[in-house]
C-alpha cells in the first residue's frame, strides 16, 4: 500500500505548533496592515519559535526538517495571515535556495532579527525575468551597479538583498548574475509601493546608484562560478507549491470563518446556512481547496524525494491562487455588508489572496509552464518579438 495521505507524528504536533504562534500574531495584523507596518513583533516570534528556519541548517539555528513540515507552517501560519506566511517561505526559501549569504546573516534570520529579500524585478523584466537593464560594470575587484529594481518583497526592511544584474565585463559578452547587495549599502535607496494587499509584508522601489559591491559578494552555487541564471531559476517548485498553500491555507480561514458566521446569521428567522445557495459554494469551493491542496503537498513530497515536480507545482500555484480568490471572494458576498466592511477582515484577506497572483510569476506564466510540460517548450510562444 505505497498511496499515504498521513502527515507524520512530527508535522501533526508542528500544525498544532505554528497554530498557536499564529493565534499569537493575529492582534496586531489590522493595525499593520493599516499602517503598511513590517510586522517586526509577528517576524521576531516567527523566529524564536524556530519557524523561518524551518528547512535551514542545523548548524546555522535552523531546523533542518522537510518541504512538507514547511508546506505545513505555511498553510497554518496562511489561515491568520497571508503576509506573514510569505515572510516565512521567503525567509525559508531564500536561505537555502541560495548558498552565499554571510552565515552570520542566516543566523540573524533565523532568529527573527534581520530578513533578506530577493529583487529581479523590473519595469520591463517581471515575466520576463532575463530582460534586466540593471547593470554591474567590473572595476577591478567591484561590481559597479546601476538601475532600479521594482515590486521587491521585504523592501524597506530587509537587511540584504539577492539582485540580478547584467555584468559587462571587456570585450565578454553580458551575462547575468545574482549579487549580494546591502540594503545599507552606499548608492541604494529605496521607497514603499503602495499595494491592495499583503500590505504589512511591503514592496519597494530600489534604486542603485554607482552602488560598489566586492566580487565575493556573489550568491549562488560555488563562488566564482557565475551560476546567477541557474540559481535563478533553481528549486522555484518549491516555492511555487508553497505560494499555492498560503493562497489555500488564507481561502480555509476565510471559509471557516464564514461557516461559523453563516451558522449565526439569522435572515427570514432562520439561519442563512439553511440555504442552498449558501451550501453549495461552500461545499463547491471546499472541495476545490482540498484537491488543490493535495495537489501542492505531491509538489512538495515530489522535491523531498528529488523529483522534477515543475508541472505539480506551476499547476498548483496557478489554480490554488485562482480558486482562493475566488472563494473569499463569494464568502465577503455571504457576510453581506458585513464583508465589506474593515472589521470583519474578510475584506482584508481578499486583498491579500489577490497579491499571490503575482508573486513567484503570474497565472499567466504558471499556465505557459504547464503548457511546457504538456505540449513542449515550441510552444510557448514566448520567443522575445
Ligand atoms: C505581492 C507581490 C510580491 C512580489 N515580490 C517580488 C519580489 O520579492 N521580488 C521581485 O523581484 N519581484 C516581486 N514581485 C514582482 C512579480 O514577480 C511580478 O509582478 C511578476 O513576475 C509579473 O511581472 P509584472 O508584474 O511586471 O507583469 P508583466 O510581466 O508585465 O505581465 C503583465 C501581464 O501580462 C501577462 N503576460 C506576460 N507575458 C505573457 C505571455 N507570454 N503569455 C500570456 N500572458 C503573459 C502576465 O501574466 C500579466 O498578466 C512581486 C509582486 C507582487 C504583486
Amino acid at each position: 500500500m505505497p498511496l499515504d495521505f498521513g502527515f507524520s507524528d512530527e508535522q501533526s504536533s508542528l500544525r498544532s505548533y505554528v497554530q498557536g504562534i499564529a493565534n499569537e500574531i493575529r492582534p496586531g495584523l489590522r493595525e499593520w496592515d493599516a499602517k503598511e507596518e513590517m510586522p517586526w513583533q509577528a517576524i521576531e516570534k516567527m523566529g524564536q519559535a524556530g519557524l523561518l528556519g524551518l528547512i535551514g541548517l542545523k548548524n546555522l539555528g535552523g531546523r533542518q526538517l522537510d518541504y512538507i513540515s514547511l508546506g505545513v507552517a505555511i498553510e497554518e501560519l496562511a489561515k491568520v495571515d497571508t503576509s506573514c506566511a510569505m515572510i516565512c517561505s521567503m525567509q525559508n526559501t531564500l536561505t537555502t535556495l541560495t548558498p552565499g549569504w554571510d552565515d552570520d546573516d542566516i543566523r540573524d534570520v533565523y532568529q527573527g532579527k534581520k530578513l533578506v529579500c530577493i529583487a529581479t524585478s523590473e519595469e520591463e523584466a517581471g515575466s520576463d525575468v532575463t530582460n534586466l537593464k540593471t547593470n554591474a560594470r567590473v572595476e577591478g575587484d567591484e561590481y559597479v551597479i546601476n538601475g532600479e529594481k521594482i515590486h521587491v518583497s521585504l523592501m524597506p526592511g530587509a537587511s540584504v538583498m539577492g539582485v540580478t544584474v547584467q555584468v559587462t565585463e571587456g570585450n565578454q559578452p553580458p551575462r547575468i548574475e545574482f549579487v549580494k547587495v546591502p540594503a545599507a549599502a552606499s548608492g541604494v535607496t529605496c521607497e514603499l509601493m503602495p499595494e491592495m494587499g499583503m500590505r504589512s509584508h511591503q514592496l519597494g522601489r530600489v534604486r542603485f546608484n554607482e552602488v560598489r559591491i566586492n566580487r565575493d559578494s556573489l550568491l549562488g552555487g560555488e563562488k566564482g562560478k557565475r551560476e546567477g541564471k541557474a540559481v535563478l531559476y533553481a528549486r522555484w517548485n518549491v516555492s511555487r507549491c508553497l505560494s499555492a498553500l498560503n493562497a489555500l491555507g488564507t481561502a480555509i480561514g476565510v471559509l471557516d470563518q464564514t461557516i461559523e458566521f453563516v451558522k449565526k446569521k439569522q435572515v427570514y428567522g432562520k439561519s442563512i446556512a439553511h440555504y442552498q445557495s449558501i451550501q453549495f459554494p461552500l461545499v463547491e469551493h471546499y472541495t476545490r481547496v482540498e484537491a488543490c491542496r493535495l495537489l501542492a503537498y505531491k509538489g512538495l513530497w515530489m522535491n523531498v524525494r528529488g523529483e522534477n515536480a515543475a508541472r505539480e507545482a506551476t499547476m498548483a500555484k496557478w489554480y490554488g491562487v485562482t480558486l482562493a480568490v475566488d472563494a473569499i471572494k463569494d464568502c465577503l458576498q455571504m457576510f453581506g455588508a458585513a464583508g465589506y466592511l474593515i472589521d470583519r477582515d474578510v475584506e482584508r484577506r481578499f486583498r491579500d489572496a489577490v497579491g499571490l497572483m503575482f508573486t513567484g510569476g503570474t497565472v499567466n506564466i504558471m499556465k505557459l509552464i504547464v503548457v511546457r510540460e504538456l505540449l513542449g517548450k515550441q510552444f510557448m510562444g514566448i520567443e522575445r518579438a
